[in-house]
């Protein structure tokens, strides 16, 4: 980045993604579940522990494929966060569910997990965590309150590669999990995700619904002498270019990750100064959690307005964004869900928090350009 301009995001390129795109144009496999799949899926599958890792066009669509895999149908109610992703929401909306939105932790900014069981009723069938900034939400309560009520849980851990809660991946605790590989996200390739299945039952119909409701993948691997429909399904699979550039990234997602956690921590300890003075909040990590990098943010005191320090950063030619906009009262969070308690927190941090440009590369002079707007307009 030599421009004067500091982006938000900026798409790292690890210099091996040509390489590996011109292999599979050479080689003539163009279509999914080739070479490069295969590669990746064995690295996710090690990496994450879970029983089958299965590449998507997004975490979008590995999420719808978690609805069309728990047969989630019109009425069923599927519990989630309100601060989130459209398509934490989306996925389920698209089968006919009704999405039970409820407030998330004031500390991580994840579903707040002592607010689940007030929002479950007979028709719920599925709770869906968010690993907001690749924290992990509280697992180990989210998954007892599942079992104790016959719940299915879906990670949405778009945002969670390489992060861990209490030593195991994101993306591997729940019945499904999913990963995105968009380019604003730490591992990427353009458009790109996963779905993680961790419950070995759900392995034969997740590969039939991500090859168009066929059976497809058995006779690839010579189990059936031919395939026919069986199921619903779509497609869902990326063809081999993707693949072959999201295994560039992959391979060096080690590294990806400690230049991130450094560049993290380098606003951490650079911002303390302005959290002693009650100015703003840092993101909190809990004990249990490793973190990815992914997104730093802070938080400003509620007396403070955030437009000062947003139009500051834009005369700095600097780009910093807020997020979400809640979608409990969105126009089709109202239309579509349904929200639990007064979502207060919610609803406060969507008008307090400040994502700050982390990406690889990001140069310790560009760091400290945008602390200084910070110092300057809320110090
Ligand atoms: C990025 C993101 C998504 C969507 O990922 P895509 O790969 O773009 O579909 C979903 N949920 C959360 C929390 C995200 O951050």
């Amino acid at each position: 980045m030599k421009e004067n301009r500091i982006p938000f995001n900026w798409p790292h390129m690890t210099g091996k993604e040509l390489y590996y795109i011109a292999q599979s144009h050479f080689s003539g496999r163009l279509a999914g579940d080739g070479p490069f799949t295969k590669r990746c899926h064995e690295w996710l599958e090690a990496r994450s522990g879970c029983a089958k890792a299965l590449l998507t066009h997004s975490c979008t669509a590995a999420l719808e494929m978690a609805a069309l895999l728990l047969d989630i149908r019109p009425g069923d109610e599927v519990v989630m966060p309100s601060y989130t992703f459209v398509s934490t929401a989306n996925a389920f909306v698209l089968r006919g569910a009704v999405p039970v939105f409820v407030d998330i932790r004031p500390d991580t900014l994840n579903l707040d997990e002592r607010l689940i069981e007030d929002a479950i009723t007979s028709r719920t069938r599925a709770i869906v965590p968010v690993h907001y900034a690749g924290v992990a939400c509280e697992m180990d309560t989210i998954m007892s309150i599942a079992r104790r009520h016959g719940l299915k849980v879906v990670e949405d851990a778009a945002q969670g590669v390489m992060a861990t809660y209490k030593g195991r991946a994101l993306g591997s605790i729940g019945d499904l999990g999913a990963y995105s590989f968009h380019e604003t996200k730490n591992i990427i390739s353009g458009e790109g995700g996963s779905l993680l299945v961790n419950d070995p039952d759900l392995i034969g119909r997740a590969e039939v619904i991500r090859e168009k409701g066929t059976d497809r993948s058995r006779f690839f691997r010579g189990e059936v002498d031919k395939y026919t429909w069986q199921d619903v399904g779509s497609s869902f699979l990326p063809g081999e270019l993707t693949a072959a550039f999201l295994w560039s990234q992959l391979e060096e997602a080690t590294e990806i990750t400690s230049q991130r956690l450094a560049s993290w921590a380098r606003y951490h300890r650079l911002l303390e100064s302005l959290e002693a003075k009650g100015a703003l909040r840092r993101p909190i990590v809990p004990d249990e959690c490793t973190q990815n990098g992914h997104l730093y943010y802070v938080l400003l005191a509620p007396a403070l307005d955030r437009q000062i320090v947003l139009d500051e950063f834009k005369a700095n030619n600097i780009s910093s964004v807020f997020h979400y906009v809640p979608l409990h009262s969105s126009p089709a969070g109202l239309r579509y869900g349904r929200a639990v308690g007064n979502l207060q927190t919610t609803n406060s941090v969507s008008e307090r928090l400040i994502r700050l440009p982390l990406w690889m590369g990001l140069s310790d002079e560009q760091q400290d350009k945008v602390i200084d707007v910070l110092e300057r307009t809320v110090g």
